[in-house]
C-alpha cells in the first residue's frame, strides 16, 4: 500500500512557518527543533523537510542526499548536546515511533534525540 502523507500535520505546519518552533539546526533538507514537551534535559526532534510519514517511508523514497543530510544533522545535534558517546559524553537515545503499534502521534517522520539524564531501558 502506498504511503499517504497528510500535510495538515503539526510538523508540516512548522515547516511551512505557520507554527513557531525553537530551531536547533536547519540544513537544506532537515530541521532540528526542541520538543514542546521535553522528556529529558535535551529533547530535540529531527525531521526531514520532505513529506515522509515514517522511517521506513523515508528510507525507501528519500534521495541519498536527504538521507545523508538527515543522518549528519542527527550527529550534529548529539554533538551540540555534548552527548557524544564515543568521545567522553554520557550518551543519548535516538528513537523513532512509527504507526499505531509504534504509538506515533505526529504522522511526519521524526527522530527523538534524548540526553542529559539516564533515559532508562525500554528493551532488555
Ligand atoms: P511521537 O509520539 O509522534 O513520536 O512524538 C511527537 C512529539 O512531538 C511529542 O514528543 C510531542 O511533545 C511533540 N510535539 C507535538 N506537537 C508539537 C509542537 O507543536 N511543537 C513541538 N516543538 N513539538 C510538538
Amino acid at each position: 500500500m502506498p504511503y499517504v502523507y497528510d500535510d495538515t500535520n503539526i510538523f508540516a505546519r512548522i515547516l511551512r512557518g505557520e507554527i513557531p518552533n525553537k530551531t536547533v539546526l536547519e540544513t537544506e533538507h532537515t530541521l532540528a527543533f526542541a520538543d514542546i514537551a521535553p522528556k529529558a534535559p535535551v529533547h530535540v526532534l529531527v525531521i526531514p523537510k520532505g513529506p515522509y510519514v515514517t522511517y521506513d517511508h523515508f528510507c525507501a523514497e528519500a534521495s541519498a542526499a536527504e538521507i545523508v543530510d538527515f543522518a549528519r544533522t542527527v550527529s550534529e545535534v548529539v554533538k551540540l548536546s555534548g552527548a557524544e558517546a564515543h568521545s567522553g559524553g554520557k550518551g543519548f537515545r535516538a528513537i523513532t515511533n512509527a504507526g499505531e503499534h509504534g504509538v506515533q502521534e505526529v504522522p511526519h517522520f521524526h527522530m527523538h534525540i534524548l540526553a542529559g539524564r539516564p533515559i532508562g531501558r525500554m528493551i532488555d
